[in-house]
């Protein structure tokens, strides 16, 4: 077993272990599936137990999703996204409304608490589905 904290993460797209053993559609098509929380290789089984918790394989075809480390990719796909889009606004508006700080606090505050609690499921189901079309998954026993 090896130690992740010390021993490299070995990534093995051609593991002839795993490679093939899952389909790989389209990288548009498993990150839409991703997206939605569904199994990115066949879009039938689920991506996740939880709100972010991925399960350890697919219920329907056993690709091995658990294996998918998509890491600090989400948030930062949600960081990216969400802080163009409210400091876009937030800029806009206040050229044209000319608000105090509070209103704008009261406002944007929230708006960026919810648009990335909306995002960060979908960001990283479609980051698994990428990563998982792409053959990122680590070796079992490397
Ligand atoms: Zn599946």
């Amino acid at each position: 077993m090896p130690d992740t904290l010390t021993d490299p993460v070995l990534w093995s797209p051609r593991n002839p272990d795993m490679a093939q053993s899952w389909a790989k559609p389209g990288a548009l098509t498993a990150m839409l599936r991703g997206a939605s929380g569904r199994c990115p290789s066949c879009g039938k089984g689920r991506l996740f137990r939880g709100w972010l918790r991925q399960v350890d394989s697919c219920d329907h075809c056993a690709a091995p999703l658990g294996a998918v480390r998509a890491d600090d990719a989400p948030p930062y796909f949600v960081i990216f996204i969400v802080g163009h889009l409210v400091i876009g606004t937030q800029i806009a508006l206040d050229g044209v409304m000319g608000l105090s700080l509070l209103a704008e606090a009261a406002i944007f505050l929230p708006l960026t608490l919810a648009a990335s609690m909306a995002l960060l499921r979908p960001a990283k189901g479609a980051t698994i589905g990428l990563m998982l079309q792409l053959g990122l998954v680590p070796a079992r026993d490397a």
